[in-house]
């Protein structure tokens, strides 16, 4: 069928209500009802024509039938709350077979065995799985064009992070080695529905084309659990065990440093000396 019979679909407050979707804590429930927003973050995704896109968490379906009105060739969504299939199976009905459902935990479903490349990813992540999906999926970095993800502004604001800054991290250096990271849109909490206690913000990530092939992921997460590990601690002591002061030494890095004025780039080349 069309968008316009998706258009047609009534506002998500009603479908909240007839679905009696009580937002449930221990699920990260808190849901976007204001179409204009779920647009703007479908179309953050940038082009999407030919992809197979997911959705984690559709809940009442709000992005899911943003997603629809793009150019992707299918989206499929994984819902762990049965509650909320009702709703979905109305967007099924107005958009075809270009909609799947799954119900499911999101955290065991490797999503590259549903659908063949391009694959990209779209969504209001629950806040309470949110990093443990995203590390998931940046193992596997290479088998999507983009994520487009909505964390708490605190997550968001650890991808993006430069070193030097309070927020640079394990995850600043692990997203930034795997992708190209944007902080693409901001959201108070009075934009969801119950609010959360923060802010939240949408991160556009895409693969890294320059990204070294000679080291991968589990090499950085080595190194940048070390470093992060003591960060207060000067590197020749939160690294002895992958070779402290000498290793500092080859890589050419000043042992008195700590891990947050490491560049994502030395953190590269200390994994490389690692590996050999
Ligand atoms: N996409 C909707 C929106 O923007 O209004 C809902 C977003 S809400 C922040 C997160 C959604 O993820 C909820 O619908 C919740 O039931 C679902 N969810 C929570 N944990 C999940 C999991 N492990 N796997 C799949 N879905 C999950």
């Amino acid at each position: 069928m069309t968008v316009s019979a998706l258009d047609a679909l009534p506002p998500l407050r009603d479908v909240i209500a007839r679905y009696q979707l009580m937002a449930r804590k221990a699920l990260g429930q808190h849901f976007l009802c204001d179409l204009n927003l779920t647009q703007r973050i479908a179309d953050y995704a940038g082009d999407l024509t030919g992809c197979t896109v997911f959705e984690i968490g559709p809940g009442p379906g709000g992005l899911t039938r943003a997603l629809l009105g793009t150019a992707a060739t299918k989206v499929i969504v994984i819902e762990k709350d049965e509650r909320c299939l009702g709703a979905l199976a109305d967007i099924k009905a107005a958009s075809g077979d270009r909609l799947e459902v799954i119900v499911g935990d999101a955290l065991k479903v490797d999503l590259t065995t549903l659908a063949a490349a391009p694959r990209a990813i779209v969504a209001n992540l629950p806040y309470n799985v949110g990093t443990e999906l995203l590390l998931n999926w940046l193992h596997q970095i290479d088998a999507y064009n983009s994520m487009t993800l909505m964390f708490q502004a605190e997550v968001a604001d650890r991808l993006a992070a430069k070193p030097g800054s309070k927020a640079f991290g394990r995850l600043s250096v692990i997203a930034q080695f795997c992708c190209n990271v944007r902080r693409v849109m901001d959201l108070p909490a009075a934009a969801f529905t119950p609010p959360p206690k923060v802010n939240s913000a949408v991160v556009h990530l895409t693969p890294r084309t320059d990204r070294p092939s000679d080291i991968d992921i589990k090499l950085l997460e080595k190194v940048t659990m070390a470093a992060f590990g003591q960060r207060r601690k000067m590197l020749r002591s939160s690294l002895k065990p992958l070779g402290g002061e000498e290793l500092l030494k080859r890589a050419g890095i000043n042992p008195e440093l700590r891990a947050e004025n490491l560049s994502v780039t030395e953190f590269e080349t200390l994994a490389r000396l690692i590996k050999s």
